[in-house]
């Protein structure tokens, strides 16, 4: 079993796990962003780095440190690592005034933000046309990966770079699972409930929503349960085939009708 040694601090480990991983487990904060448990990690928003101790070079007598992103580092060997040393904070800060620039508007960014004690970025705030995205691909991940809809994927370059449905248009895959903003981090992706439609914005999908037959309040999307119907089988459709009501107007039923059978 290698040794970690993360600020000084010796940590338990396995071979494979991350960094992240170790750290979190011994009590360690990391800032994280685009990092979900649920899928593999990207590292794309680069918030969560730290320093390694990568040994001493042949010719010279002190080590070698290097900034690595913590959540897809695998501990492979005993390693040394710096989490708050002047060098990794000062990394982090200076993600963290990146992604500022990119969200400034987003509340959950704020609050991180202001955790790593960061309050302003000295970079240029970008158009309103990127919507308070930082691109760390989290939608993107889960609708490939968890629900299997591929129904978004990151287009553009450099400045132009953006998170949207082929041709910036609304997708017809898109089931309106609402999982993308679920796991978005700063709350960019959100699910706009209309009449008788889920709104994905800003992606533009709208899909046809059910709602309770009783009491009127929106259930899923007609896709979803379409999709939930194809992968679960038979059973899944025998139980979603009855009628639509939600799980209260369900319990209220069954309720009613336990009081009659007792009359
Ligand atoms: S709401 Fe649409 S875009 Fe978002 S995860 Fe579900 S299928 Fe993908």
């Amino acid at each position: 079993m290698p040794t970690v040694t993360i600020d000084d601090e010796p940590c338990e480990a396995q071979i494979g796990e991350t960094i992240l991983e170790v750290a979190r487990r011994a009590g360690i904060w990391i800032p994280t962003l685009c990092h979900h448990a649920a899928l593999e990690p990207y590292a794309a928003c680069r918030i969560c780095v730290v320093e390694i101790d990568r040994g001493r070079a042949p010719t010279r007598s002190v080590g070698r440190w290097q900034i690595v992103t913590s959540c897809n580092y695998p501990i492979r060997r005993d390693l040394t690592v710096r989490v708050n040393s002047q060098r990794a904070i000062r990394a982090r800060h200076g993600v963290m005034e990146l992604l500022l620039a990119r969200s400034p508007e987003s509340p959950e960014l704020g609050e991180l933000a202001a955790r790593m004690g960061v309050d302003t970025t000295p970079y240029p705030k970008v158009t309103e046309a990127q919507r308070n995205c930082i691109l760390c691909g989290l939608c993107v991940q889960v609708c490939d990966e968890i629900i299997g809809a591929s129904a978004i994927s990151l287009v553009g370059r450099s400045v132009e770079r953006a998170v949207a449905a082929p041709f910036r248009m609304a997708s017809e895959d898109c089931i309106g699972c609402g999982a993308c903003a679920q796991v978005c981090p700063v709350g960019t992706i959100v699910v706009r409930i209309h009449e008788d439609e889920v709104e994905i914005s800003p992606f533009k999908s709208r899909v046809k929503l059910r709602r309770c037959a009783e009491c009127g309040r929106p259930l899923a999307s007609e896709p979803v349960k379409e999709a939930l119907c194809r992968r679960g089988g038979p059973t899944v459709v025998e139980m979603l085939a009855g009628e639509n009501l939600c799980s209260r107007c369900k319990r209220e039923k069954l309720a009613r009708e336990l009081l009659t059978s007792r009359k």
